[in-house]
C-alpha cells in the first residue's frame, strides 16, 4: 500500500529514520520541521496520512492537530501522533484532540508501519491494496482491475483512482473540490470541471454493463457512488 505521509518532526535524524522506513515500507514521504510549514503544505494538498510530533518549535503538534481537525476541508485526515511523553493524561490529550492513534518514542520501525497500516485502513481505505466489491463491481487495487461479474472494465489510471475513492466511500456525496483532494491531490492548481471531465468518461467505461448508474450527480453538491437508485436530484 502507498499512502502519502506528511511527516512533521524536527529532529533532523529521527524525521530521516522514520522517513527512511516508510520510504521502504512503500509510501511517499512529505517532510515538515515545524507546524507552521506543514500548514503550507496541507494547504496545497491533502496526505493521506499526517505523523504529528508533539514537540516542536513554534506551533504545538497537539495545536497543529487542533486545528487540522477544526478545518472542514482537513478534518478527516488521519492523525498519528509521536511523542517522547509516555504519561497516561498526555496520551488522553492527545486522543480527545483527535488523534487516531499515539506512539511513544522510542519505537521500532516495524511497529510504526504496522499502525500507520492499521490506521489508513480504518480511515483511508482508499490507500490500500484491500479490493473492493459493491454493486456488482470489483476493484482489485493490487492488480489495478476492475470487473462486473467476468466482464473486465478497462480504466484510465485517473478514472481507477476516482472509482476507488468513491467505491471505498460510498453514499456520501463529494463535491468537485473534495475529489479533487482525495483524488487528484491538488485543489489548488487543477480545475473543478476537470472532475466532471473524468466522471463523464468513467460512467462512459461502466456504460456497456449498466453500472453506469452507480455513479450519481447530486446537483448543486457534486457526486457520489450508490447503490441505492434515487428519483430525485440524480442525473
Ligand atoms: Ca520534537
Amino acid at each position: 500500500m502507498a499512502a502519502n505521509i506528511l511527516l512533521v518532526e524536527d529532529e533532523p535524524a529521527i524525521q530521516e529514520l522514520i522517513a527512511a522506513n516508510l520510504a521502504r515500507a512503500g509510501h511517499h514521504i512529505v517532510r515538515a520541521a515545524d507546524a507552521e510549514s506543514a500548514q503550507r503544505i496541507v494547504r496545497e494538498a491533502l496526505p493521506d496520512l499526517v505523523l504529528l510530533d508533539w514537540m516542536l518549535p513554534g506551533m504545538s503538534g497537539i495545536e497543529f492537530a487542533r486545528r487540522l481537525r477544526a478545518d472542514e476541508r482537513t478534518r478527516s485526515i488521519p492523525i498519528i501522533m509521536l511523542t517522547a511523553r509516555g504519561e497516561e493524561h498526555d496520551k488522553v490529550t492527545g486522543l480527545e484532540t483527535g488523534a487516531d492513534d499515539y506512539i511513544t518514542k522510542p519505537f521500532s520501525p516495524r511497529e510504526l508501519v504496522a499502525r500507520i497500516k492499521a490506521v489508513l485502513r480504518r480511515r483511508a481505505p482508499q490507500t490500500t491494496e484491500d479490493p473492493v466489491e459493491l454493486g456488482g463491481l470489483r476493484l482489485d487495487p493490487a492488480t489495478h482491475r476492475v470487473a462486473a461479474g467476468a466482464q473486465a472494465i478497462v480504466l484510465g489510471p485517473t478514472e481507477f483512482r476516482l472509482l476507488h475513492f468513491l467505491m471505498t466511500h460510498p453514499e456520501r456525496v463529494h463535491s468537485r473540490g473534495q475529489l479533487l483532494d482525495q483524488v487528484w491531490g491538488d485543489h489548488v492548481f487543477v480545475e473543478e470541471r476537470t472532475v466532471d471531465v473524468h466522471i463523464r468518461r468513467l460512467r462512459a467505461a461502466l456504460e456497456s454493463t449498466g453500472h453506469h448508474q452507480l455513479i450519481q450527480t447530486v446537483r448543486g453538491s457534486g457526486y457520489r457512488f450508490s447503490t441505492q437508485v434515487e428519483s430525485t436530484g440524480v442525473q
